[in-house]
């Protein structure tokens, strides 16, 4: 297997970086993780938009241009005979003496990529997952998608520890925000569609968007907007959504069912249709 670290494809085993890279110290750095699907990138656009907005809020540079980083997805896929699971790009600011302010003197940003085979990720949801809450404790910059990750660690650390999959993360107000890598979604008993509206609060996630455009297809009735913890308690159905995840049925929350305890069809439904769409997407 191979990474991919600043210009050069490397045995995995062998794959480094600078111990001074602000990464590493500062976690002063930005990633992108992109599904693959029977071969199929999926996303790809709304992905390195994200990458391309969160670098510029940080006023870090393109390590190397747009074009150039898709094709080294590629020429990575290809080498790691990768079909079904996941390519990781991070970018860093770079490597200097450690100071918290930027370097005076312009660096180069660190790209790596590396990649991560798993199963065949199909239309079929499985039998759901439990998630646990955890308070929000992240900053006020959760849209964007940093390498400075350890209250979604410490979160998701503490609900595997309980036997739970995820963490959902519970504001001052005791809405849900999201999960600690994931976003969150209820369906109401009067059949609302729910996902938290977005702002600096959470991550827009890519999934997310993509659910939205096919929710808005179905005519399922969305409404952005916040919901507590208790509501999604009493909720019919609630699911996460990620690159990884796809869209994952959540059968209880804090050990208490949610609707019937199994996965809803709203969640069958939307996986299906997300499957789809990602199967109508370029071979790579
Ligand atoms: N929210 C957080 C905090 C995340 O870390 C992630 C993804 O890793 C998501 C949501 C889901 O985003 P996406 O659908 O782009 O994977």
């Amino acid at each position: 297997r191979y990474a991919y670290v600043n210009g050069r494809y490397v045995d995995h085993r062998d794959a480094s970086v600078h111990i001074e890279d602000r990464g590493y110290q500062l976690a002063d750095g930005v990633y992108e993780v992109v599904g693959v699907r029977d071969g199929r990138l999926i996303d790809e656009k709304p992905h390195l938009d994200r990458l391309d907005r969160s670098l510029r809020e940080l006023q870090i540079a393109w390590p190397v241009s747009r074009q150039a980083l898709s094709f080294v997805i590629r020429e990575l896929m290809r080498r790691n005979r990768l079909r079904d699971g996941l390519v990781y790009m991070q970018v860093t600011r770079g490597v200097a003496r450690r100071d918290h302010a930027f370097p005076t003197t312009p660096v180069k940003p660190a790209l790596v990529l590396t990649t991560k085979n798993t199963k065949h990720v199909g239309a079929d949801t499985g039998p759901g997952i439990s998630v646990k809450s955890q308070p929000d404790i992240r900053w006020e910059r959760c849209d964007i998608k940093t390498v400075g990750l350890l209250p979604n660690v410490l979160a998701k650390q503490a609900a595997r520890e309980s036997g739970a999959y995820e963490a959902w993360l519970v504001d001052a107000d005791g809405n849900v925000t999201e999960g600690a890598s994931t976003n969150a979604w209820i369906v109401t008993p009067d059949g609302e569609l729910v996902t938290r509206h977005t702002d600096n609060g959470i991550l827009a996630g890519i999934t997310r968007g993509t659910l939205k455009a096919i929710a808005n297809d179905l005519q399922l009735k969305l409404v952005e907007r916040p919901f507590t913890l208790a509501e999604a308690k009493r909720a019919k159905e609630a699911f996460i959504s990620s690159a990884t995840s796809f869209v994952t049925p959540v059968v209880k929350i804090d050990g208490e069912p949610v609707g019937d305890g199994k996965p809803g069809p709203t969640a069958r439904r939307l996986r299906e249709e997300y499957v789809r769409f990602a199967d109508a997407g370029e071979l790579v």
